[in-house]
């Protein structure tokens, strides 16, 4: 192998060339990205960086830049298999024996019309940068969504102070951790602030120029100087959409190795994927499964680096350690980790709790099956979970 290409400067992307340097792979390694940065670290984006306790510099990726050629600010726009080759948006053919589907997600965008200035979304350093500047003293900043990082941001934001409300479908704040554990998060959001309009959807928004409110599907009119739309992301998978491979909700899909399946599940030799843009089969998932958490880019990085200087029958499979999705996230002084696969629990129980810490435990079942766990302040307790749930 003497040209591997990797699309998607993020995490994944750069977190596998390093790994295939570190293996002793000696070729040529290009990295395309449409960022004009460096790969960097999104988690900051809605906590350090929005506070502004840290820098855009300080959000780079763990480890030394790896030797590789870089094409910054440059899209992939076609994928031609039958020629390995990635043509990007100015033309321009890159070759390639090894390839890494690496291109992540954007952030979902508001499908309605949305006023020219005032109402953003947080997927890169620019967005950080554009929606921070738009927050002065007398802000008055409505979120619309309540996953995490809605609640990240409403956390970062009330901790100066500022006027946060929070839209969401859901009853309960951070869905996927199910209703007891997120009625425990809401109170502390409330405790510190925040305004929760929930079980709501937004009918749209208010304001030509700028934004001025948030109009409720119920009618509630919200005052806003600032939005920022949360509401999930969307796979950026357009580039190789034609390339025949099997796809699953936009993202594309590999087996435990990462190597990407073609449309009848047989495994591409020389293609790979890694992080938010793929998918693979973890064993509490429905067929295979996208987990959008650092920890799996990381994770499937690291194996496809290993996997793609093998032959296809060789490769190893993810590792039980792993396989086992892991998530954090910072919100106050509570700092919330998960174990296993999140969305297939049907039952929560909240097994240790301490509501002056603030501290709790929960465990996530699916017919009486452990298949998740979600703790507060208590992270060395998650640690038995992710061993407890490794694949069997
Ligand atoms: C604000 C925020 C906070 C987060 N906080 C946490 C957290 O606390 N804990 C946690 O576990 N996870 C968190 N995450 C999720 C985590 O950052 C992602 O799981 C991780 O970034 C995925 O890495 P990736 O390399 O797969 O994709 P991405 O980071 O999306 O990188 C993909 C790269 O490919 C580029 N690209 C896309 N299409 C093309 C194309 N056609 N041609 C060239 N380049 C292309 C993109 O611009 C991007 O640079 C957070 C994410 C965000 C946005």
């Amino acid at each position: 192998m003497e040209d591997v290409v990797v699309v998607g400067g993020g995490l994944a992307g750069f977190r596998f060339a390093q790994g295939l340097r570190e293996a002793g792979y000696d070729g040529r390694v290009t990295i395309v990205s449409d960022e004009r940065h460096l790969p960097y670290d999104r988690p900051p984006l809605s906590k350090q960086l929005l506070a502004g306790t840290c820098t855009e510099e300080q959000c780079a990726l763990p480890g030394d830049a790896p030797d590789v050629s870089w094409v910054l600010g440059r899209r992939a726009e076609r994928l031609d298999r039958g020629r390995q080759v990635v043509v990007l948006d100015d033309g321009t053919e890159v070759a390639y024996d090894g390839l890494l589907i690496a291109s992540g997600r954007r952030a979902r965008p508001w499908e309605g019309p949305v006023p020219a200035s005032g109402v953003h979304t947080m997927r890169d350093l620019a967005d950080t940068a554009a929606f921070r500047s738009e927050i002065g003293p007398d802000a008055k900043v409505v979120i619309v969504g309540a996953g995490f990082i809605g609640c990240e941001v409403a956390a970062t934001l009330r901790k100066e102070g500022v006027d946060v409300t929070v839209v969401g479908v859901a009853p309960h704040p951070m869905p996927v951790m199910g209703p007891e554990v997120g009625a425990r998060a809401m109170r502390i959001h409330e405790a510190q602030g925040v305004r929760f309009r929930l079980g709501r959807g937004v009918a749209g928004f208010e304001g030509e120029e700028r934004v001025t409110g948030v109009r409720l599907d119920d009618g509630e009119l919200l005052e806003a100087t600032v939005v920022l739309v949360a509401i999930g992301s969307l796979p950026n998978s357009e580039w190789f959409a034609d390339a025949g491979f099997s796809m699953d909700q936009g993202v594309v899909v590999c087996d435990a190795t990462c190597t990407v399946l073609d449309g009848d599940g047989q495994p591409v030799a020389g293609v790979l994927a890694a992080g938010d843009i793929a998918a693979w089969p973890h064993h509490h998932g429905e067929g295979a499964v996208c987990i959008e958490h650092w920890s799996n880019a990381r994770d499937m990085a690291d194996l496809a680096a290993r996997n793609l200087l093998l032959p296809v029958g060789e490769r190893a499979a993810m590792a039980a350690t792993a396989s086992v999705p892991t998530f954090w996230s910072d919100q106050y002084d509570v700092k919330i980790k998960s174990a296993g696969f999140l969305r297939a629990a049907d039952t929560w129980t909240i097994v240790e709790e301490d509501v002056e810490k603030p501290s709790l435990l929960a465990e996530g079942r699916r017919g009486g099956e452990l298949v998740g766990a979600i703790a507060f302040n208590m992270n060395r307790s998650i640690i038995g979970y992710q061993r407890q749930l490794v694949a069997p």
